[in-house]
């Protein structure tokens, strides 16, 4: 079995090979490669030091991404981080050493890798070197610590939310052992940074997550204790769109949104992803019909994008069904029909013409604004005009 090694990392390998050392493309990017997916990135290991590595590319830019882990950045037509063969030093706390030796085998290298299918290299001519046993593995379709399951992740317990992550964005079981260690190694996730577990459980969501979900809850319980996973819940997830904001709204629908927000809060989430949750938390069981009527009274609070989302989202939880939502959203939308004050035929100026006192003019505005979608009158000024004389405002 060869790979299709790209030619900018034909390259990187060819320069570092004259050079006199060995070098490797390594990790995801020959996993995806075997399971005919096009890596999103390649990554290149060598027996070349840091400082070696920057020589061997000095016709080229090169960026000392991280020096002291061995890590340097050459841009060969895109960026290639460049990583010198390494074992990680002594583990304290259960997270990856700040220090790391540096070693001229490979083997050793792929040995300090978390999962044999991440633990395989290849070379220039695109063959596979496999000292893991990871293409068994791959075949196998099974997610399996390098070495003793429980020493790998004392020695560093991300590993165990990562095991979780890959199985499921590639949809792979766990090994036997390697699960029992997850299960019984959980608890050290309190020893890892929240972001890092974050970033991991988001690639997690948004993969063929139902089945881990249910199965490895305890895990889940240790981070998120206030999210209660049943299977439904999970199932639910998995079918939604892929969509990060979704699927976390469907994990939490037993939130109430302020509950979701610190839950996502603690997690670090972005201020992004935890406004859109805890706007989907909050309209969850507004009135939402494929009326436009209705339509447009949602899009008015939370917008199209907002609206479409919560379209989707109900649908993820089984109370609407979404396409005729969208479709009307974007034939709303397409023609600019009015649904915000900015598009109502009336300002707040023609009112005062009018002789509309200052204090009525808010309420006015917004009371035409609801003759409008309500589709009692038509949003022209000279209709909105003659309604809004008719207005009782006190
Ligand atoms: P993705 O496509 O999601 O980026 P990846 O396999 O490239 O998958 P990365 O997190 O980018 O995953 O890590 C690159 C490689 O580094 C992995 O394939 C693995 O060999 C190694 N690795 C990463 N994190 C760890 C860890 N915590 N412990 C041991 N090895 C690790
Ligand atoms: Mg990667």
């Amino acid at each position: 079995m060869k790979i299709n090694v790209p030619q900018n990392i034909i390259t990187a390998l060819g320069l570092l090979e004259k050079a006199g050392f060995e070098a490797y493309a390594v990790g995801g990017c020959v996993r995806d490669s075997l399971l005919g997916k096009t890596p999103y990135d390649w990554d290149v290991c060598t027996s070349a030091k840091p400082q070696e590595t920057v020589a061997v590319f000095e016709n080229y830019r090169t960026i000392p991404t991280g020096i002291k882990h061995g890590t340097v950045t050459v841009i060969i037509d895109s960026p290639i981080e460049i990583t010198t063969f390494r074992v990680d030093g002594e583990y304290l706390d259960n997270r990856r050493p700040e220090q790391v030796s540096f070693t001229a085998e490979l083997k050793a290298d792929v040995c300090r890798r978390d999962f044999t299918v991440n633990a395989m290299a290849v070379n220039r001519e695109g063959e596979i070197t496999d000292i893991c046993g990871g293409m068994e593995d791959l075949e196998k379709r099974l997610i399996r610590c390098v070495g003793q399951p429980q020493k790998r992740f004392d020695e560093d317990a991300l590993r165990i939310i990562r095991a979780l992550r890959f199985a499921a964005t590639l949809g792979f079981e766990i090994e036997e052992e390697t699960a029992a260690a997850i299960i019984q190694k959980k608890n050290l996730l309190n020893n890892i940074a929240v972001e890092r577990i974050t970033a991991e459980f988001s690639k997690l969501l948004k993969g063929n997550c139902g089945k881990i979900l249910v199965n490895f809850g305890s895990v889940f319980n240790v981070f998120i204790p206030q999210a209660e996973i049943t299977e439904k819940i999970a199932f639910q997830v998995e079918a939604a769109p892929c969509e990060l904001e979704i699927r976390l709204a469907v994990l939490l629908q037993n939130l109430n949104s302020g509950a979701a927000a610190e839950l996502l809060k603690n997690m670090r989430f972005s201020n992004g992803i935890i406004k859109s949750v805890q706007e989907l938390a909050e309209y969850k069981d507004i009135l939402f019909v494929a009326e436009k009527p209705c339509v447009k009274r949602v899009m008015n609070k939370i917008g199209v994008e907002g609206a479409k989302r919560l379209a989707l989202f109900k649908e993820a939880i089984g109370l609407s069904q979404s396409d005729e939502l969208i479709k009307m959203i974007d034939e709303i939308e397409g023609v600019q029909e009015c649904y915000t004050l900015s598009r109502l035929a009336v300002r707040g100026c023609d009112l005062s013409e009018i002789g509309l006192a200052d204090r009525q003019i808010g309420k006015a505005l917004h009371a035409l604004l609801e003759c409008v979608i309500s589709e009692d009158v038509v949003n022209e000024k000279t209709a909105l005009l003659s309604c809004a004389r008719g207005l009782k405002l006190g």
